[in-house]
């Protein structure tokens, strides 16, 4: 803690007045404040809700705070949830995939470069060796020269094979790779997109329905009282909840509808090609059907009740930039569950 806010004693960042010194001022007097450790998990927290990148996790925060309750390093265990434990640092696995992507493209160039080459020397050298091999002339030397020419022949067949085998691995190597992008891009609990993946799909479709003038709306969902779930019924069964969640949301998706799971009991949704009135109808009837439900945990045989859902949607067009709609959306949600969950609230306008 001591060596983070000694830098920003030193950079005097707040003299400076730039808006990255303050949000450094924040970080620190944040874990300061709240006397949490400065480790890199509460680094990257704390980073994600002052800057504004993790909306959920700031308005569990304010929630706490206005609540008068401390923000202890339990807490912001609990909160996080176990699969965010050990966020992914995104930017080091596009670096790793980026020089993996070259250096699988350069060398499979190289090796089906050099297995033509090698295939022409080949043809070139068989040629000779026929030539000399046939001819009754030639005597001693010739006929070492048609045994070194024939060994050389060997030493390129066998070179041949070894980039042949060389550009296999390399095919595998990177079909590896996208795997391992897909699952990158996945919310194992769910198997929907995660947080990460719904960036690069808004990021997509904002650009196209901006040009095709096509409306887009975002969503935030979140599960009503989850916590009493855990609590009663244990982890598994909350998981099962979430998983239950994520399939009764996913009926609404399709090419121009994606959900993605934004974080524990949350969920991220886009709307290409509808009015926000025709989204809202939309997520209405999701929610409608859902709570229409009664659940039993399956390992008790214990009543959970009617699970619901608390939306807040924002017409992202209606917002200087993406961010600025999902802030939106996500006061929207913090509305509807201020006024008793189980609702979907429609953002207000720009402020
Ligand atoms: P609210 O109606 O205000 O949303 O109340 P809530 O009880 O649902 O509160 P909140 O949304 O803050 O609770 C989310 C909880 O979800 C906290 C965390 O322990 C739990 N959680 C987060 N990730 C997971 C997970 O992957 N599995 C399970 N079982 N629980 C999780
Ligand atoms: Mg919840």
């Amino acid at each position: 803690m001591k060596r983070l806010l000694n830098l920003v004693g030193s950079r005097n960042v707040r003299d400076e007045g730039t808006e990255q010194g303050d949000l450094l001022d924040r970080i620190a007097g944040f874990l300061r404040f709240h006397e949490l450790e400065t480790t890199r998990a509460n680094l990257v927290r704390a980073h994600a809700a002052l800057s504004g990148e993790d909306l959920h996790l700031a308005r569990k925060i304010d929630e706490r705070e206005r609540e008068g309750l401390g923000i202890t390093q339990l807490w912001l265990d609990s909160l996080v949830g176990r699969d965010e434990e050990a966020p992914a640092d995104t930017s080091e696995f596009d670096l790793l995939r980026s020089n993996l992507d070259h250096s699988i493209e350069s060398f499979s160039r190289t090796a089906r470069t050099a297995r033509s080459a090698a295939t022409d020397y080949k043809i070139a050298l068989s040629e000779h060796a026929r030539t000399i091999d046939s001819t009754d002339t030639t005597g001693q030397l010739l006929a070492s020269l048609a045994d070194l020419t024939k060994a050389l022949l060997e030493r390129t067949r066998q070179a041949e094979s070894e980039m042949k085998r060389s550009e296999r691995e390399a095919a595998t190597l990177r079909a590896n790779l996208e795997k391992a992008q897909r699952a990158a891009d996945l919310d194992h609990l769910t198997g929907l997109p995660n947080r990460r993946a719904f960036e690069g799909l808004l990021e997509h479709h904002y650009r196209e329905a901006r040009s095709q003038v096509e409306p887009l709306c975002v969503a935030f969902c979140d599960i009503d009282h989850f916590k009493p779930v855990n609590d009663t019924h244990g982890h598994e069964t909350g998981d099962r909840v979430i998983q239950m969640i994520a399939q009764t949301l996913a009926q609404a998706s399709n090419d121009n509808c994606h959900v993605a799971r934004q974080g524990g009991d949350e969920f991220v949704l886009l709307f290409r090609g509808l009015t926000l009135a025709e989204a809202h109808a939309k997520l209405e009837r999701v929610r409608e059907r859902l709570a229409d439900r009664s659940f039993v945990n399956r390992a008790t045989d214990k009543p959970i009740g009617a699970i619901t859902f608390s939306g807040g949607l924002a017409d992202v067009f209606a917002y200087p930039d993406q961010r600025a709609a999902l802030r939106a959306a996500d006061e929207a949600l913090y509305r509807a569950k201020g006024e008793g969950r189980n609702r979907v609230e429609l953002a207000g306008p720009t402020a």
